[in-house]
């Protein structure tokens, strides 16, 4: 007899010809995540079965992050043989709970001498005998003891929810502007939510933003790693072009021509990484840099799809989100992130395209873009 954990992931993507690339793909996710509390993953008929661990716990926390989990149920695995032991470990699982239960019983191994109605009233009746302040309900229970009997018997009650989503890396790569904002973590997890891989960018204006900012966007990105495993974030020196731009173009389009070339600049990581879309922590009319016309204007400059899945929540949308994935915390600290040093008093809330094409005329681009990707650091976080 031993502890083990019950993998259960999504069935919708697990139809057809995919299924063994997603399961494959989902397994190694796992076997990633558990790999410092030495858990040992392995599927079998359909499901994924993680034992061996140091830390249940811990476990637990790290598999329900796995994109593709649905729930994990800490189980008690048995010799499926002695029905009155399996009844008599039931039993003390539903020991320590109060309320009501009843019991379900899945039976995959045809040749066992119970069918599954014949299971569950058996262990029912058990556990009812010899656990006395429990009841059944069979229509609205408190807790509910599953018993399969597979290659053996397994038992659970407890059950936690997973993340859910699609399994990471089905879905292509796309390359996450990351600030130090509560914004960017949170739009970066709903993308990679739906298996699409990360990597990220952040533009950093030292000596404006301090060492402790881009520490802060790093542990943001280990953060984001719990749920999509290791990734790039590509650190790019950003001071000469927000002074350049400071010097030599109109007040009111700073803000919007330093967008301009954060969007640049990360369409030539992206392509270099193998990415196929960006993806912004943006909200339409949050700040003047999201109106619909400013949105327009840094749109303009890239070839690939620009992600905003934040694009219709409101503020308080996203915080609730970002204290459901943990980068709330993190976000919060106060360290000053690139945009708010050179903002302007007065940013252009509907900008002219042909106005900000003309100012950027000023500068000479591709130098300022070649410079600041030559100077870009890359820190593997996860
Ligand atoms: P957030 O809370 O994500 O910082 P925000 O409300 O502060 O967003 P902006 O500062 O206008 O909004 O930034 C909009 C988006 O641009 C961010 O969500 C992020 O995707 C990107 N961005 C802004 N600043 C940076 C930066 N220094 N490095 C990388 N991306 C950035
Ligand atoms: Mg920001």
């Amino acid at each position: 007899m031993r502890e083990i954990l019950l993998v259960r992931f999504g069935e919708v993507f697990l139809k057809g010809q995919n299924r063994p690339y997603f399961m494959k793909k989902l397994t190694n996710h796992i076997k990633d995540a558990v790999r410092d509390v030495q858990g040992r993953v392995w599927m079998s008929e359909g499901r994924i079965y993680v034992s061996d661990f140091t830390d249940m716990q811990e476990c637990i926390r790290r598999v329900t992050k796995v994109f593709g989990v649905h729930s994990v149920s800490p189980a008690i695995e048995m010799e499926k043989d002695d029905f009155e032991a399996v009844c008599a470990q039931a039993a003390k699982m539903m020991e320590p709970l109060t309320g009501t239960f009843k019991v379900l019983a899945r039976r995959s191994d045809k040749r066992y001498p119970l069918d599954s109605p014949a299971i569950m009233r058996e262990a029912g009746g058990y556990i009812l005998t010899h656990v006395p302040h429990l009841t059944v309900d069979v229509n609205n229970p408190d807790h509910v003891m599953m018993i399969e009997m597979r290659d053996h018997c397994y038992l659970s009650v407890e059950r936690v929810e997973g993340v859910q989503g699609m399994p990471m890396g089905t879905n292509g790569k796309a390359c996450l502007l990351l600030s130090g904002g509560i914004d960017s973590p949170v739009a970066g997890f709903m993308i990679a939510k739906r298996g699409v891989e990360l990597c990220c960018v952040h533009y950093h204006s030292f000596p404006y933003t301090s060492e402790r900012a881009r520490e802060k966007v790093l542990e943001l990105a280990r953060l984001l790693s719990e749920y999509c495993g290791r990734m790039k974030v590509y650190v790019v020196p950003f001071t000469e072009i927000q002074m350049q731009i400071h010097q030599k173009c109109p007040e009111n389009y700073t803000t919007l021509i330093m967008r301009r070339f954060m969007m640049r600049i990360a369409e030539r990581l992206a392509v270099q990484e193998g990415a196929q879309a960006l993806i912004t922590g943006e909200s339409i009319g949050q700040v003047a840099s999201q109106t619909m016309e400013a949105l327009g204007c840094t749109d303009e400059v890239v070839g690939m799809p620009i992600f905003r899945p934040c694009i219709g929540m409101d503020k308080s949308e996203i915080v609730d989100r970002a204290i459901k994935i943990g980068t709330f915390e993190t976000s919060s600290l106060p360290y000053e992130d690139c945009c708010t040093v050179f903002t302007p008093k007065h940013p252009a809330t509907h900008p002219r395209k042909d106005f900000i094409r003309k100012a950027e005329t000023n500068l000479d681009g591709d130098a300022l873009i070649e410079a600041a990707i030559a100077g870009t650091e890359v820190v593997e976080v996860g």
